[in-house]
């Protein structure tokens, strides 16, 4: 099967935050049309593949993608359309070889990354099978729904409150299905609402659709939430529901290298004896970006000190690279990675991180962005790679639900679907 492309066209659209974005439609000759929308992170990785804004200031504060659209209109809607590509990884080859650099800053990782995913969408379309189906074909991986992570307070760069750690996420990992899974994050989620709003607490929400309450303490987000947990009838834990932080560190992170908590200033050790105390007193299962992407050796150490209890997750500090992975590996940083495709620009370079991952036995958890699109390809990328967790935000706000409504979707059409973790 080959893909025939007979128009590329891009426009400017607005994602979940007010903020511009792309949407890419590819056409075929048959009139087999496919579209993406292109999610955009805010607490980003220094070497994320670079998305393009046009900086005029006359709009949307500099942050409109005119530049970017124009490049897909143009410079790649030429070499590709009217051709004919092997597969969705041969267009994203001409992709990567048409940008010609490392960091994809000259056509704009915004413009490839919706270019990347409406061709995976495209020859999903033309085998006619499912998407996660056809990423399972491609990946050579068993498919599996992954345990949904749902972020549920929102600090950092996500909110305007007080809070240092920018995630605090519900892991419903003692759930028999996807689908309960998802019932116990909303059921939370609600309770969670009640009780900010019967201790006082301002319920407006942040970037991510999670609760943004004016406390500063971590660990008085993490007691709220065993609340939550129990009030709706859960138990607070593996065996019911856990939690998953990203604290984001590179976001809280002082010039002089001190990381500033709740008006404290920690070393990268002490900032480690804190999380191993909210280990020994929280069922927190997952800590993504501990430690500032350049604290290398703090990653050595603390991987080393509580990586047999907890997922040491890297996000800023992999971004999903495959080459940074692969170095961070013979490291020994970290024993999970947190996969966004727009953080390397391309599907096929996306999978390749997977690769490494799954052959180093690291846990992979695919991600959205905090900005967001009703686009749900991360849902089927998951499930097709089987990699076993997800996270897309809080269970409200309709582009973070967009992906978790896809997995149930896909689990109703498919039962037989193993639901877990990880490859067992
Ligand atoms: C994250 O840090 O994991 C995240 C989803 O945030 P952003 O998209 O703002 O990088
Ligand atoms: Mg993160």
């Amino acid at each position: 099967m080959t893909l025939q492309i007979a128009q590329v066209n891009a426009v400017e659209i607005l994602d979940s935050r007010a903020c511009p974005t792309l949407a890419v439609t590819l056409t075929t000759n048959d009139g087999t049309r496919t579209r993406a929308g292109v999610p955009s992170g805010a607490s980003t990785g220094s070497r994320e593949a670079v998305e393009l804004r046009d900086g005029d200031q006359s709009r949307y504060r500099g942050q409109g993608v005119l530049g970017a659209v124009g490049h897909v209109n143009d410079e790649i809607a030429q070499a590709l359309a009217g051709h004919t590509f092997a597969s969705a990884a041969d267009v994203d080859r001409t992709l990567i070889e048409l940008d010609g650099t490392d960091t994809k800053h000259r056509l704009g990782a915004n413009a490839l990354v919706g270019v990347s995913l409406a061709a995976w969408h495209l020859e999903a379309a033309l085998a006619g099978t499912e998407l996660w189906q056809h990423l399972a074909h491609s990946a050579g991986t068993e498919p599996r729904l992954p345990v949904p992570h749902f972020n549920v307070v929102n600090g950092g760069a996500h909110a305007t409150n007080d809070l240092d750690f920018q995630e605090f996420m519900l892991a419903p990992l003692g759930a028999p299905s996807l689908a309960e899974a998802v019932r116990a994050g909303a059921e939370v989620y609600a309770q969670l609402r009640a009780r900010l709003a019967a201790e006082g607490h301002a319920t407006g929400l942040g970037d991510e659709g999670g609760f943004a309450p004016a406390i500063d303490r971590p660990e008085d987000v993490l007691q709220l939430l065993v609340d939550a947990i129990t009030d709706a009838g859960y138990t607070p834990g593996r065996d019911g529901v856990a939690i998953a932080l990203d604290p984001a560190a590179s976001e809280f992170r002082q010039p002089d290298g001190l990381y500033r908590v709740a008006g404290q200033a920690l070393s990268s050790d002490q900032l480690i004896d804190r999380y191993e105390a909210i280990i020994d007193r929280f069922p927190v299962w997952s800590i993504e970006d501990g430690l500032a992407e350049d604290d290398w050796p703090g990653w050595v150490r603390m991987t080393e000190r509580l990586g047999d209890r907890v997922q040491i997750m890297g996000d800023d500090i992999f971004v999903t690279n495959p080459a940074i992975i692969t170095e961070a590996i013979s490291k020994k940083i970290a024993n999970s990675a947190l996969i966004k495709v727009n953080q390397i620009g391309t599907v096929t370079e996306t999978l390749d991180a997977m690769r490494i991952c799954r052959e180093a036995d690291y846990t992979q958890m695919v991600s959205h962005r905090s900005g967001e699109t009703d686009d749900a390809f991360i849902a089927d990328l998951v499930v097709g790679t089987g990699s076993g967790q997800i996270k897309s935000g809080a269970p409200a706000r309709g582009e973070r639900v967009a992906k978790y409504n896809r997995l149930i979707e896909i689990t109703a059409a498919h039962p037989s679907l193993p639901y877990s973790l990880a490859a067992s």
